[in-house]
């Protein structure tokens, strides 16, 4: 019988030191001793991207976006060559591999590059040869043999991908939490773990702030139905299982809280309110590689207006100089920057069918005297905009309030 396949991917926390790196590789190890093969992904060591992104943030304040994957893809390389020693040192045959060693070839999105293939041919001969694979999370290639990255938190996308093209048997997200909570339990402690959790869910979850699994990943594998355990590289414990189907007796409204405080709110003032203006905006944005999240168009006075919408604070520099560009050609008279916002989102499949829940949500920020600056609904999501320096006590408040605590 063929041996069972597990992708394991182990996230910066995991790897942040020495001492937890021989932890991981005791951990891989005993499952290679079980008689499992395995294709392990990790990530940079503990904070290393960003530190590598503030040393970047040093010598310009709009780097070359090849150049910064260039950069950020050695904080993955140095972590699975010593990942791999450590494991040799436990007697184990390993080898680590780059993204672009293991064939996954993207395209030239710099810094949030799109898989475009993956050639597991090396990965397959290691595999025969009863090797651990050690594979860099969060980079690739793209076709003129530069180097890419997936997007922060890129490395969940490495081990989804590599997990459907491996048709592994299992997928292991390893992290510093004991799975996904109703909400992030470092800001409130009283956060229950989940046991099972729908791919819809999750990938709200996500895009709404949850770090804890990078969005894309969730989307991939949501669309080749890939289960994922997420579960803690410390303890021993089962975690959450994302999968397709999750049966309950009875839906609860609100599932979850996230807080997302990496958008910043950009607001264009006066600008004529007429046909074609918001197109040209978003268009022109669009065509930089930026995406808009939230979009608010207030009413408009004197046939003028103001738009206000949100982008990542990565993209908030690139956003201001487009936005400055075509200034003058629109008749934009100023443009006003917030970056003390968040976000802050409920999220449940239940909300569907039940009514009053936005008013709720509302009524709780309102006790707490927190002022919503931005609204935007989804079918299994609200959120709110309020100043960054409410986010925490807005969070316990609807934590709370819907019911989630232990
Ligand atoms: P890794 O380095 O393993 O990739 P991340 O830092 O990307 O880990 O994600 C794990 C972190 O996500 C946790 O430490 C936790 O603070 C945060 N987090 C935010 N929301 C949630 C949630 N709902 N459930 C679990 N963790 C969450
Ligand atoms: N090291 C990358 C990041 O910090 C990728 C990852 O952690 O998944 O975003
Ligand atoms: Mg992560």
């Amino acid at each position: 019988m063929a041996k069972k396949l597990i992708i394991q991917k182990f996230g910066g926390s995991s790897v942040a030191n020495v001492e937890r790196i021989q932890k991981v590789a005791e951990r891989v190890v005993s499952y290679n001793k079980r008689g499992f093969s395995l294709v392990v992904v990790v990530s940079a060591l503990g904070d290393t991207t960003d530190e590598l992104i503030e040393l970047a943030g040093k010598i310009t304040t709009s780097p070359s976006e090849r150049e910064m994957d260039m950069l950020l893809s050695t904080g993955e390389q140095i972590s699975v060559a010593l990942l791999a020693m450590a494991i040799h040192k436990l007697g184990v045959e390993a080898i680590s591999f780059t993204g672009a060693q293991v064939g996954i070839i993207t395209d030239s999105m710099h810094t949030k590059a799109r898989i475009l293939k993956i050639n597991t041919d090396k990965i397959q001969d290691a595999l025969k040869k009863n090797r651990v694979v050690i594979v860099a999370g969060f980079q690739g290639v793209n076709l003129n043999q530069d180097i890419t990255t997936l997007g922060r938190g890129g490395s969940d996308l490495t081990a989804v991908a590599l997990a459907k093209e491996l048709k592994a048997d299992e997928c292991e997200i390893y992290t510093d939490v004991k799975g996904i909570y109703t909400t992030d339990p470092r800001i409130e402690p009283r956060a229950k773990k989940i046991t099972r959790i729908t791919y819809d869910e999750m990938l709200e979850m996500a895009s709404l702030g949850a770090q804890v699994m990078q969005a894309r990943s969730i989307e991939v594998a949501k669309k080749f139905n890939v289960p994922i355990h997420v579960r803690s590289s410390f303890k021993k414990d089962t975690g959450t299982m994302i999968t397709k189907e999750v049966k309950k007796m009875e839906e609860v409204v609100v599932s979850a809280i996230t807080l997302n405080k990496t958008e910043t709110k950009v607001t264009v003032c006066n600008v004529p309110d007429k046909p074609g203006i918001a197109a040209k905006i978003f268009n022109e944005l669009a065509d930089n590689g930026i995406s808009v999240d939230m979009i608010v168009q207030n009413v408009s006075h004197l046939r003028q207006t103001d738009i206000s919408f949100t982008v990542n604070k990565t993209d908030a520099h690139k956003t201001l100089k487009i936005i400055n560009k075509i200034k003058g050609r629109i008749g934009i008279t100023d443009i006003i920057e917030d970056s003390d916002i968040a976000r802050i989102s409920i999220v449940g499949v239940g909300m569907k069918s039940h009514s009053g829940v936005a008013g709720k949500m509302f009524e709780v920020l309102a006790t707490n005297k927190i002022n919503i600056e931005m609204i935007s609904t989804s079918d299994i999501s609200i959120s709110c905009i309020v100043q960054k320096k409410f986010a925490e006590k807005a969070v316990r408040a609807l934590h709370k309030k819907f019911g989630l605590a232990k």
